[in-house]
């Protein structure tokens, strides 16, 4: 199976350190942004697999970032997937109307992370858009 990269755009680090330890022992290919800005440029530049995006972000906002790369023919095509310490049901229509395809919330567990992780490829794995 060939290696998927997923971009992950947290502030948190020690959620960045979980999130960055549950995939690469998983042998998922990891890139890093701290902030949203970071993130939408990681992404032009290397055009993950799957983008997993905080939504409270120092300036730029999770959903704000969403909308712009979704917008963008380049990387537009790129599932986004929402983190948030929300679990609140107005977030998930938020992050679905941003364009994320779902909503991971925090605190996480492994077990159910990966399992949304390894569904949102099978979802969106074989799909050329
Ligand atoms: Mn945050």
């Amino acid at each position: 199976m060939q290696t998927k990269t997923i971009l992950v755009v947290e502030d948190n680090l020690l959620n960045m350190e979980l999130v960055v330890a549950i995939l690469e022992l998983n042998s998922y290919r990891v890139l890093k942004a701290e902030d949203a800005e970071a993130g939408i440029q990681i992404a032009r530049e290397y055009k993950p697999d799957l983008i997993l995006m905080d939504i409270q972000l120092p300036g730029m906002d999770g959903f704000t970032a969403t909308r712009l790369i979704k917008a963008d023919p380049d990387i537009g095509a790129i599932p986004v997937v929402a983190l948030t310490a929300y679990a609140m049901k107005q977030d998930e229509e938020d992050a679905r109307q941003a364009g994320c395809v779902g909503y991971i919330s925090k605190p996480f567990q492994f077990s159910t992370f990966l399992e949304s992780i390894k569904g949102y490829f099978l979802e969106n794995g074989s799909v050329g858009h």
